[in-house]
């Protein structure tokens, strides 16, 4: 690949090869203050938005030659060349037009499904830190220009194009773009021009993703004009559509052609032995063929998942990978996070303790409106008290977030816990602009979910002062001292402080430390860990509620015999409090119901399993462990789900069956590794994503149980009519109508049904069991065979009586159709009547019930299509036997489902047992 690039518009550059002022000049920018609002709004204009343009996918031509690619459509290209050669005009028509059809509607099927799943990518929107006017300010990717400052970190997805221009331990999965999985290091350092794209380490590629560190660049190229724009470019991302399930059907339905082909053969040369007419017993071998093969299968199957896409989407749960919607219906565990899923994520402080004292903190939500007093309401005076202050002031200034007012309302820019701690200290009266510019910060370690505190040091009048905050034991670790009311420092009493810090865990509050030292000299931060030697100042415990909708959709699952297990770097005090307030806990749990990170760690690979299978809460799990918590799930054969929004806890989603990424508060790094993502983040969109995973299944079940009787009974006509040497009851083309017709006007309309009440008070499918259970399996034969004798009867009867052939093979027809529109409504519900489920509850059978009769008076009864078909008007009278042939079916298939349901001991039947209500 050539080392020059065109930068969109600017000067065609090697932008690795240069220095970074240099690229600052070249791309006329600003490398501190970056691009004014003005010239960044009239640069979109002249380059246009940061977006990859469409995939071009496969060519039209190509995909509507793919329709023609089965080996189905073979056989009936055959068939319609040989019944031309053999000067049957009207067949061959009917043949080919069948076959144009089934490319038509399988082509806008397939493009519509396309085209929906493209949609939802769209949902979650990816936003990119830019610094313009000399302000940070976050901005849609898409509005992002070359010439743009943007600060990069970990957990980002780089958006553009990059020359890095400062950087500070900057690690980047760049596998998207070069394949190599290991993340690689990135430096500011000028390159030859002949680097190739994987060693240019001073530039940050679109697409990639930021795993450790922060950085900042200049855009140097957008849209198509970057490296992934030219990939995307050349290979085209054809979205596919495959899912297990549906490669197992196709190859299902490949094997099923293969055989069927194979009786038809078989058929076709016993009716030459018997010396019957070749070309009557060639035609019945058609027949046999284009009957029993179940052509519109996997199209249903993908359709079906693509409405189910759809309305998870609606329900704000976006699905990134096709084989979720499947997986999602048998899911036995969730595991989720605590924080912002099953809480708000909208922390108050309402308690300081220090040693000395007990301080209540008025107000609640962002707003700095409140104050701070004594349990008997006496205000309470920051100076007065030491230890009270420097808390505060290490809550203020060691800290990353900020407090925005922007029409009327306050809020938070950065982490919750932090900006919690920035409004007790405004309503303590600090002034956190006026801090940053009197205690400088020189040096920061950043927070992170292992080391489970942030310090930072700043310059104060005669010298520096460290400040730390994070989890209560890890503060304590770095302490050998407390800090006193009075300011003096005092041996450390840490079960003092663990007992107050567990006594405000056990109210469900969140609970954070603070420390202080003053120090002579800058501190480097580089072994990772902050020194020790710090005295403790106080306690800051934050509220932060269970969100509303949390306990009925934690109910549900429960009644839907799916475990919930809360994963939590949370203190264990907390996190029990807010489990029992979720009714995860009882306050009657076994022992072992929560284990912490340390009880994890003790356990052996051997323990593990039973041990996780039998907690509930796990309190102070790092993000590495999860990953073990799902493996130790999964060998005891459970289906898990499990959420996680940080970089590190990445390999986990990837490991879990259903990896579930926060869409508002997670990393893009989590939101790729996902296979849903939540764009409210409420844990309670899970749980309807859950159910919605069920109602796929059951609809494909519904599909599957209602399309297969046909295709049998079909094949079994034809069989037995050979077998007997007797005309065939229905014709080739006539059976060409009837799949073709009722696939798309009877059974597609089985995959809008809606969830049947009740889908969440059953247990999970079982992992691997296959859709057609005995029970259904059963019911499909006697279907089949009831499908056979009634045709055959009905033919040879109206045959026995007068009728001429094709006047009894239309009975047989509409036979067909009506029992399967029959069996259509029975197939509808699979606990309830379908009565009892409301006849009008899916609107798509009422138009396609509709539409199918239109079309069956139309073949009855035009004389063009009475031409084409071979068929003939038929009298009223045989439409009464064919409908009370119809019933009777109708009734038996009942009668069965009664049996079932009374030998499962009158059981609510599930899909287990394969039984069915009626
Ligand atoms: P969850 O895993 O449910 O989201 P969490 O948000 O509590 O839980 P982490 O963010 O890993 O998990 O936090 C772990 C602990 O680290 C917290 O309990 C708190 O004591 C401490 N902590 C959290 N945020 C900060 C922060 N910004 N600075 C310092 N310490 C923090």
């Amino acid at each position: 690949m050539p080392a020059a690039r065109v930068s969109s518009g600017f000067a065609t550059t090697a932008h690795h090869g240069l220095a970074a002022h240099e690229v600052v000049l070249l791309l006329e920018t600003d490398p501190h203050r970056g691009l004014s609002g003005g010239e960044a709004a009239e640069r979109l204009e002249r380059f246009g938005p940061n977006v990859l343009p469409p995939a071009a996918g496969a060519g039209l031509l190509l995909r509507v030659l793919r329709q023609f690619h089965h080996p189905l459509i073979y056989v009936l290209l055959v068939a319609g060349a040989i019944t031309a050669a053999l000067r049957e005009f009207a067949d061959s028509a009917v043949i080919f037009g069948v076959v144009l059809i089934n490319a038509a509607v399988g082509f806008i099927q397939e493009s519509k499904a396309e085209v929906a799943l493209a949609g939802l990518r769209e949902i979650v929107h990816t936003d990119a830190k830019v610094v313009r006017d000399g302000r940070e300010r976050t901005v849609p990717s898409d509005d992002l220009v070359p010439g743009d400052l943007v600060l990069l970190e970990a957990g980002d997805k780089v958006p553009a194009d990059v020359r890095l221009l400062r950087e500070v331990e900057l690690r980047v999965d760049e596998s998207a773009l070069t394949g190599e999985s290991a993340p690689v290091s990135k430096s500011e350092n000028v390159l030859p021009d002949s680097t190739p794209v994987a060693d240019r380490c001073n530039m940050a590629y679109s697409g990639t993703l930021v795993t450790a560190g922060h950085a900042a660049g200049v855009v140097v190229a957008t849209g198509s004009e970057t490296e992934v724009g030219e990939i995307h470019r050349l290979v085209g991302a054809a979205e596919t559509l495959a899912t297990p399930l549906t490669e197992k059907l196709a190859r299902f339905s490949k094997i099923l052609t293969v055989g069927i082909l194979g009786l038809a053969a078989a058929t076709f040369a016993v009716g030459l032995l018997r010396r019957q007419d070749a070309v009557e017993t060639f035609t019945a071998a058609i027949a046999l063929a284009v009957g029993a093969i179940p052509e519109g299968l996997p199209a249903a199957v993908t359709i079906t998942l693509a409405i189910g896409v759809a309305r998870m989407a609606r329900r704000r749960a976006v699905v990134r990978r096709l084989p979720a919607v499947e997986t999602l219906g048998s899911t036995t565990v969730i595991c989720t996070d605590k924080t912002g899923t099953l809480t708000e994520n909208q922390m108050t402080v309402q308690l300081i303790w220090t040693v000395d004292a007990m301080v209540e903190v008025t107000g609640s939500g962002y707003s700095p409106v409140g104050e701070l007093c004594t349990a008997d309401g006496a205000p309470v005076f920051v100076d007065a008290d030491a230890a009270l202050r420097w808390s505060l002031l290490a809550a203020a200034c060691c800290n990353d977030a900020a407090l925005t007012h922007e029409g009327g309302r306050w809020d938070v820019v950065g982490d919750p816990t932090e900006g919690a701690l920035l409004v007790v200290a405004v309503k303590a009266g600090l002034d956190p602009p006026q801090l940053v510019a009197s205690l400088p910060r020189v040096a920061a370690l950043p927070f992170s979910s292992e080391r489970r505190y942030m310090a930072t040091q700043h310059r104060q009048d005669d010298g520096y002062v460290l400040l730390a905050k994070g989890a209560v034991e890890r503060i304590l670790e770095l302490c050998d001292s407390q800090m006193g009311a009075d300011g003096a420092l005092r041996p450390l009493d840490r079960d003092a402080v663990l007992a107050a810090a567990d006594r405000l865990a056990l109210r469900g509050l969140r609970v954070l430390a603070t420390a202080v030292r003053a120090v002579d000299e800058r501190v480097e931060f580089d072994d990772e860990e902050a020194p020790g030697s710090l005295a403790f100042t106080g306690l800051h415990a934050m509220l932060d509620p269970p969100r509303a909708a949390v306990t009925p959709a934690v109910a549900a699952c429960h009644t839907a015999g799916i475990a919930v297990k809360m994963i939590t770097g949370d203190h264990a005090g907390t996190a029990a409090a807010i489990a029992t307030q979720v009714g995860l806990l009882s306050g009657r749990d076994e022992p072992g119901s929560l284990l912490t990170g340390a009880d994890l760690a003790a356990l052996d690979a051997g323990e593990l399993p039973e041990a996780v299978a039998g907690a509930t809460v796990f309190a102070r799990v790092s993000p590495e462990q999860k990953l073990r918590l799902v493996q130790a799930l999964q060998s005891k054969g459970d289906v898990v789900a499990m959420t996680g929004d940080g970089v590190n806890d990445a390999p986990a989603l990837r490991q879990a069956s259903i990896g579930v990424a926060m869409g508002r508060s997670g990393t893009e790094v989590a939101k790729d590794a996902a296979d849903i993502v939540l764009t409210d983040d409420d844990f309670a969109t899970i749980e309807a994503a859950v159910e919605e995973g069920r109602g796929v299944f059951d609809n494909l079940t519904k599909f599957i149980a209602w399309t297969l009787p046909t295709n049998i009974g079909e094949g079994l006509v034809i069989l037995a009519a050979i077998a007997f040497g007797s005309a065939l009851p229905i014709l080739p083309t006539q059976i060409l109508w009837i799949n073709m017709t009722t696939a798309v006007a009877l059974g597609l309309m089985l995959a809008f049904e809606p969830k049947e009440a009740g889908i969440m008070t059953r247990p999970p499918r079982k992992p691997g069991e296959p859709l057609l259970t005995h029970g259904l399996l059963a019911r499909v034969l006697l279907v089949s065979t009831l499908l056979v004798a009634s045709a055959w009867w009905l033919f040879e009867w109206e045959r026995a009586n007068g009728a001429a052939l094709p006047e009894a093979r239309t009975a047989a027809l509409n036979l067909f159709v009506v029992v399967e529109t029959f069996y259509l409504f029975s197939c509808r519900s699979l606990t309830h009547s379908a009565w009892r489920i409301g006849v009008l509850s899916n609107r798509w059978i009422v138009v396609g019930v509709t539409a199918q009769v239109i079309g069956q008076l139309a073949i009855t009864y035009l004389p063009a299509m009475n031409a084409a078909f071979a068929t003939a008007p038929i009298s009223a009278v045989t439409w009464l036997r064919i409908f009370v042939v119809g019933a009777a079916v109708s009734g038996v298939v009942a009668v069965d489902k009664l049996v079932r349901r009374a030998r499962s001991g009158g059981r609510r039947s599930t899909l287990d047992t394969g039984t069915f209500g009626h």
